[in-house]
């Protein structure tokens, strides 16, 4: 099922163009990257198409720490340890997503050791990927351990 909505509940300025950009494009669809600004104040890119979002470290920092204290601002979706665990075994059997900005392959890290959420992260230190559903559920997870 296609997303509806962005987890960090920031508003696209022009969904599904179809422009030729020669900026960042987006690793799972190769749609154009378009720079969000979220009620954080937080600004980052993310994808139109899919929703996955583009940050960098502090980037991805801010939004997070915004949203554990905004309860209202995304849902959580509640998912019991194990289906956790065996979504994050389904993402590390997937092919190596690219950097958008580099084009280098990206690895595929936990974020902290207890989260189940592998996030994308560029080995030049260009940014982090993180597809819809991850950016959800780091957020449902920063709200129980923290930022
Ligand atoms: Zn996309
Ligand atoms: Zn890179």
């Amino acid at each position: 099922m296609a997303p509806r909505r962005h987890p960090a509940g920031v508003s696209f300025k022009s969904p599904y163009r179809n422009a030729v950009s020669a900026g960042p494009c987006c690793p799972r669809d190769a749609h154009p990257l378009e720079p969000v600004e979220h009620p954080s104040k937080q600004s980052f890119l993310a994808c139109p198409a899919c929703f996955g979002s583009w940050f960098d470290s502090d980037g991805l920092k801010a939004v997070l720490k915004w949203s554990v204290g905004h309860t209202d601002a995304v849902s959580d979706g509640d998912e019991s340890p194990l289906a956790k665990v065996y979504e994050m075994g389904r993402q590390k059997g997937r092919a190596c997503l690219k950097c958008p900005e580099c084009g280098e392959e990206m690895i595929a890290e936990e974020h902290r050791r207890d989260s189940y959420v592998l996030v994308d992260i560029c080995p030049s230190g260009c940014g982090k990927w993180l597809d819809n559903d991850e950016l959800r559920r780091l957020i449902a997870y920063a709200r129980v351990y923290g930022v």
